[in-house]
């Protein structure tokens, strides 16, 4: 195992897990650079460029990692997938460190992960190939007509996949549009940006 391997990193905190399934829960994050879906509504544009943060080594990660003693590491973005993952999440394995993916899967996965969000965006839509692996489905909702890119996205993903709902922050009416929807859609739950609420990271 190569522990020399190096990801552009915009930055790595430990925190809370604020969204989806895992809300609520110890988390370390390493947000690797580097995004070609380029949402409108992205809140990490910072993240784009890869080219303008530093390479850090999986040694150096794993070390961080190791240090905050998470229930679950978190790799995000920026878009980690345009990345080769498979030494990173080989190192963390060897550790025994439990490893989530937080992707919108416009390309091919690398690595092995014992918990994978899917969160396509229509800007850059997914590949075929992820939709059979991912363990929950979280939908950013800005108007209506992302309701329906939200069913189609779910016809694609296994029927035990979770689907969740998530209000864009920016848009508060979009917060109203998603109870309504849950509330005669009873599938999908609603998943709330929890850190923002508090202030946290
Ligand atoms: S996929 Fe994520 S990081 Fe990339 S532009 Fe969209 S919200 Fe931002």
């Amino acid at each position: 195992m190569d522990s020399s391997s190096t990801y552009p990193v915009v930055e790595t905190f430990h925190s809370l897990q604020g969204e989806g399934y895992w809300v609520g829960v110890s988390a370390f994050f390493i947000r690797l650079a580097g995004c070609d879906v380029h949402c409108p509504f992205c809140d990490t544009k910072h993240s784009w460029n890869a080219q303008r943060h530093p390479l850090v080594t999986i040694d150096r990660l794993l070390e961080q990692a190791r240090q905050a003693r998470p229930q679950i590491v978190v790799i995000t973005g920026g878009e980690p997938l345009m990345h080769n993952l498979q030494p990173l999440t080989a190192l963390f394995h060897a550790h025994s460190l439990r490893l989530h993916l937080e992707t919108a899967g416009a390309h091919p996965l690398t690595g092995e992960f014992d918990w994978i969000t899917l969160s396509p965006k229509p800007f850059l839509p997914p590949l075929a190939s992820i939709y059979e692996q991912a363990h929950e489905l979280k939908v950013v909702i800005q108007s209506p007509k992302d309701l329906q890119w939200a069913e189609n996205e779910a016809q694609k993903v296994r029927p035990t996949t979770h689907l969740f709902l998530q209000p864009e922050w920016s848009q508060p009416d979009s917060r109203q549009l998603v109870i309504d929807y849950i509330l005669t859609h009873p599938r999908w739950r609603l998943s709330l940006q929890t850190h923002k609420y508090l202030g946290i990271n």
